[in-house]
């Protein structure tokens, strides 16, 4: 009996950025709501789904960790190949994670057929000694041409907003 049955949307969402930046602890918060240094450690293609709901359609978010596998490029390649989403993550407290968010997208450019929706997130703002003033941020996001939102998977600021803000831009641009 599927008269019941929903049916979603479905799309892929990466998140992306250099090492520690905090992929897994956005993921984790936003999927089971806890923060803490006892998430399981996600290696190889383990994804996560989540629902969430855009203007009374039901959407499901599949959400694919690429932490710990920052430096195998071909392997995160055949998971963002297949994203219709990136969170691309940097840290406010180390400025080379901002500065790397280019790389990240070149490397995006190169390898995929249909560009993805992008959303710069930086993440720890809840930390005292940030590195990276908001308007950098901001200035790199505009340069890029994509939205940009501060985030902090620890005080839980702005992580829901970011996976919701990001299946909107998927689901008014497709
Ligand atoms: P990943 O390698 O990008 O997946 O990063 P992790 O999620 O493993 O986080 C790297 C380190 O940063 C860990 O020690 C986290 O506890 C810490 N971290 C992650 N998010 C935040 C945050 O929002 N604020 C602060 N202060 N630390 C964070």
């Amino acid at each position: 009996n599927g008269a019941n049955k929903i049916t979603y949307l479905k799309y892929n969402i990466v998140v992306m950025g250099d090492p520690f930046v905090g992929k897994s602890s956005i993921i984790e918060r936003y999927v089971h709501g806890k923060y803490g240094p006892c998430y399981l450690q996600t290696i190889g293609t383990d994804y996560f789904k989540k629902e969430l709901e855009i203007e009374a359609n039901p959407i499901l978010l599949y959400i694919f960790d690429t932490a710990g596998q920052e430096d195998m490029k071909t392997v995160i390649r055949s998971i963002y190949r297949n994203a219709q989403g990136i969170l691309l993550v940097f840290d406010f407290s180390r400025h080379q994670t901002l500065r790397h968010i280019r790389e990240w997208i070149d490397l995006i450019r190169m390898n995929c057929e249909v560009m993805p929706e992008l959303l710069l997130v930086g993440n720890k703002v809840d930390l005292k000694d940030l590195k990276v003033t908001e308007d950098e941020a901001k200035l790199m996001a505009e340069s890029l041409d994509i939205r940009f939102i501060k985030a902090s998977a620890k005080k839980n600021q702005n992580i829901t907003e970011s996976f919701e803000q990001l299946a909107k831009q998927i689901f008014t641009n497709r």
